[in-house]
C-alpha cells in the first residue's frame, strides 16, 4: 500500500533502519531487527540508502523482505547526488518487481572530497525523473529539516525549495531529527503558511550516549538541548542509564507530538529495535490514534 493513502486515513507509526556497514557483515541481524520491529505493528519501515557508509544494492535486499517477509509496507530510500540515471531505472525496476511502493526520493549528501557535477542536483530532479518513467507507480517522500537545511540560509528559502518538493511529487515528508519539539511546531506552521499541504511526519531518535550528540550536531545540524547533554552527561559512564533517559526524552517528545495532531511519529531506530520497544510498550494508549 502507498504511504500517501496510509496518511489519508490515519496517523501513522513507523521505523528507520539502515543496512549493515560492510558487505560482509552478515545480513541475518538486520532481519532479526526487522522481525522485532515488525512485532510493534508499525505502518511502515524505511531503510536507507548508501548512509553511515552502508552499501547500496543491501538497501534492495532488506526492502524486499520488509515488504514480502514480514508484510509490513516498505520505504526504500534513494539518493540522486551520485546515482547515474540509469541505476536509478534499473533500481526503480527492481522496486516494481518486487511491489515495492513507497520511494524516499532524496538529492543525498555530498561525498566528502566530491569535486564533480551532481547527476541529481536536488530532490526535485529526482522526483520528476522518477515520475517522468512510472507516473504513479510509486508513492515519493522526502526529506525536511525543522531546523533548516546545512546548505541552506535560513527557513524560509528551504521552505519554498520544500514546496517545489511537494509541487514535484512528494506526497509526505519526513523530518530530520530534532530534540526540541517548538522547532517542529513552527516549521510546520509556516509551511502550512506557503501551501506545504501534504503530511509532515516528525523522526524522533533516543539519543543513548554522550557520543551520539556531537554527531547529531554536526551531520544533522540539531541542536540539543542543555538539559538532555547535562542529563547524559552525568551518566556518561553508566550505558544503561544513559539509554534510559535518551528513551524517556524521545518518549516525552513523541507525547507532546502526538497531544498537538502530528500527522505521524517515525523513530530512527539507530538497528536497536529494543529502544523502539521500550517507547512503544510505555505509551500503548497514547499511541491508540495510529491504530485506527
Ligand atoms: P534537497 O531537497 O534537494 O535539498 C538540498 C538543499 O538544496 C537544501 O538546502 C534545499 O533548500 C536546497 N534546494 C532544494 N531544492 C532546490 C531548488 N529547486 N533550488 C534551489 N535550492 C534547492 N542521506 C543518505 O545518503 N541516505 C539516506 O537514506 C538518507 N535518508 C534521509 C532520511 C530523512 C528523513 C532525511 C531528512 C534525510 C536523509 N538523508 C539521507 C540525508 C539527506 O540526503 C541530506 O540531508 C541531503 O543533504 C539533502 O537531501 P534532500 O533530499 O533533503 O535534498
Amino acid at each position: 500500500m502507498k504511504i500517501n493513502n496510509i496518511l489519508e486515513k490515519k496517523r501513522t507509526l513507523s521505523f528507520e533502519i539502515f543496512p549493515p556497514k560492510k558487505d560482509s557483515t552478515n545480513i541475518e541481524s538486520i532481519y532479526k531487527t526487522i522481525d522485532e520491529l515488525s512485532e510493534l505493528k508499525p505502518d511502515f519501515i524505511s531503510v536507507t540508502y548508501g548512509a553511515m557508509g552502508s552499501t547500496t544494492k543491501r538497501t534492495l535486499e532488506i526492502a524486499k523482505y520488509i515488504k514480502n517477509v514480514k508484510h509490513v509496507e516498505a520505504l526504500a530510500h534513494l539518493t540522486g547526488i551520485n546515482t547515474a540515471h540509469d541505476e536509478v531505472l534499473k533500481i526503480c525496476n527492481e522496486f516494481k518487481t518486487e511491489n515495492i511502493e513507497n520511494i524516499m526520493s532524496l538529492r543525498g549528501d555530498y561525498p566528502i572530497g566530491f569535486s564533480g557535477t551532481p547527476i541529481f542536483k536536488y530532490a526535485q530532479e529526482l522526483n520528476e525523473f522518477i515520475k517522468k518513467y512510472y507516473n504513479d507507480d510509486f508513492c515519493l517522500g522526502g526529506g525536511c529539516y525543522p531546523e533548516t537545511h546545512l546548505e541552506c540560509d535560513n527557513l524560509f528559502d528551504d521552505l519554498n525549495n520544500l514546496k517545489k518538493k511537494q509541487d514535484s511529487g512528494a506526497s509526505f515528508f519526513i523530518t530530520q531529527v530534532f530534540f526540541d519539539n517548538n522547532y517542529f511546531y513552527r516549521f510546520v506552521r509556516e509551511a502550512r503558511n506557503i501551501g506545504i499541504t501534504v503530511p509532515i511526519i516528525a523522526g524522533i531518535m533516543p539519543i543513548t550516549s554522550v557520543k551520539q550528540i556531537r554527531k547529531m550536531s554536526t551531520m544533522c545540524g540539531a541542536n540539543v538541548p542543555v538539559s538532555l547533554i547535562s542529563m547524559l552527561e552525568k551518566y556518561r559512564d553508566d550505558d544503561l542509564a544513559m539509554a534510559e533517559i535518551g528513551i524517556a526524552y524521545a518518549t516525552n517528545q513523541i507525547i507532546d507530538l502526538l497531544a498537538n495532531d502530528v500527522d505521524g511519529i517515525h523513530i530512527y531506530t539507530m538497528n536497536k529495535p529494543e529502544n523502539a520497544k521500550r517507547i512503544v510498550d510505555s505509551i500503548k494508549n497514547v499511541l491508540k490514534d495510529t491504530k485506527k
